[in-house]
């Protein structure tokens, strides 16, 4: 008999449309699949079952594109613009990174990605400067106890655009021929190319053939501000390199027929709003994304600059959007919109199932549907914040938080109890992020060297030559 978990009597937000939102429903996990969801499942034996009057149930949020290695710089970016980014991030920390710095970083970065009810998370790691960088990266994955698609990004000597630089190929080949073989472990592997925006055609075909030859999809920043204008999708589309396993994260500064191209040929979308909006990247691409006909997933981005929970980033896409559309029919004459266009539920889905299918598992992960594997977070109704519950995709996507997240379960097994994550020791995981930090600050101070406590802007970024 497999292990079996009643969730019982909760308001069940499933992100399946055959089930729809239950103001009281049960959920039945059975091994590592959902095996049941209804108003009341009732005559299961065996199973451990659980009270849910207090809690909201819904999958697992998935996070499409996170740069993890930054955690350990949580928010020292938080007021600098992309210029300050550049040179502060990626021309004076990143190198800097030794491998015991980025497993600190990724332990400490998934981690806050998994207790914040982020049970899938894309590591979009581009700070691989060794292949020991490579596995450190993906031991600290492996230990969370979190679903992760550890995508390879090269490292930092990839990342000076426009690059005529390689992938480390060999580096990728190694890992998708040994440790990332499976396309069913809790963590996985795709590809994060430069692309053409941030290399050359010659270096982005061959980054392509490579995904293509080891079946790895495909994660690759377009649209992003000025970079994006040059219209580096059509560029693709020419080339026959557009495909359902390629997500386009940002978007916002590509054309809408770019967009329509991306739809045409099954590509996935990744918005990370707060990013967006900080750096300049232009306008979130949402509303246009779904004129398109693409549902976009959302993304934390930049962890060093903004924070690493999807609530903050479900309010800052719909309130965006939202913006958008109230202005254009004040354009049109009226007053507001007839109806609200981007409802709460849409934002859930780009938290959930399409995060699945930005990763190519929307089969298997993003909704509770029977069938499906077990990834589900229960969030605490019993405060203040929550009574009474009206509304649960409303009261979801604007009052939730991560401190409301109580109990995570991936792979149906429990990974966060009573709010407390049962895979990591805090103290351990704090110490090693710390002495990691310190030593990288300690580093710097022979190159220039930088400050904490807000007191750092770095200068402006030139591109080199
Ligand atoms: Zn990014």
């Amino acid at each position: 008999m497999e292990n079996r978990i009643l969730l019982k009597g909760g308001v069940v937000v499933s992100v399946d449309p055959d089930i729809g939102d239950l103001m009281k429903g049960d959920v039945l996990i059975e091994g590592n699949k959902i095996k049941a969801v209804a108003a009341n499942i009732e005559n299961v034996t065996d199973a451990e079952v659980i009270d849910a009057s207090n809690y909201m149930i819904l999958p697992g949020l998935i996070d499409t594109h996170r740069h993890t290695w930054q955690s350990l710089f949580r928010n020292i970016a938080s007021d600098w613009s992309i210029s300050h980014y550049l040179t502060g991030l990626h021309n004076t920390v990143s190198e800097l990174y030794r491998p015991e710095d980025t497993y600190a970083a990724n332990l400490l970065g998934s981690l806050e990605a998994l207790d914040s009810g982020i049970t899938t998370l894309l590591d979009w790691c581009h700070n691989l400067n060794t292949q020991d960088h490579s596995d450190a990266a993906i031991d600290a994955h492996v230990e969370t106890g979190g679903r992760v698609v550890f995508a390879h990004g090269g490292g930092h000597q990839h990342w000076a655009p426009v690059s005529h630089v390689d992938h480390p190929a060999e580096d990728v080949r190694r890992l998708r021929k040994g440790r990332m073989a499976s396309d069913d472990a809790l963590v996985t592997m795709c590809l994060a190319p430069r692309g053409n925006q941030f290399a050359s055609m010659d270096v982005t075909i061959k980054d392509w053939a490579l995904a293509e030859d080891l079946g790895l999809r495909i994660s690759c920043h377009f649209g992003d501000g000025e970079w994006g204008k040059n219209r580096p999708i059509a560029a693709l589309e020419e080339k026959g390199l557009l495909g359902p396993h390629v997500t386009c994260v940002h978007c916002n500064s590509l054309a809408d027929d770019e967009l329509r191209m991306m739809a045409d040929h099954g590509c996935t979308a990744s918005v990370s709003p707060d990013i967006e909006l900080q750096m300049g990247h232009g306008w979130p691409a949402t509303g246009r994304l779904m004129k398109a006909g693409i549902k976009p997933s959302l993304s934390i981005d930049v962890c060093s600059s903004n924070g690493g929970h999807l609530f903050g980033t479900m309010r800052a896409a719909i309130g965006t959007q939202r913006g958008f559309d109230n202005e254009e029919a004040r354009e049109q004459g009226k007053g507001c919109v007839d109806e609200m266009q981007l409802k709460c539920s849409d934002v859930i889905e780009f938290a959930t199932i399409e995060g699945a299918r930005a990763i190519g598992m929307d089969t298997k992960l993003g909704s509770l549907t029977p069938g499906k594997l077990a990834d589900v977070i229960m969030v605490r109704i019993d405060n203040y914040a929550m009574t009474p519950m009206n509304n649960p995709a409303g009261q979801f996507v604007y009052n939730a938080h991560p401190g409301m997240v109580d109990t995570i379960i991936v792979n149906g097994k429990f990974v966060k109890r009573d709010g407390n994550l049962l895979t990591a020791d805090f103290e351990h995981v704090r110490k090693l992020a710390i002495a990691s930090r310190d030593d990288i600050v300690r580093r710097a101070a022979g190159k220039g060297g930088f400050e904490l406590g807000g007191k750092w802007t770095p200068e402006a970024y030139v591109a080199k030559d």
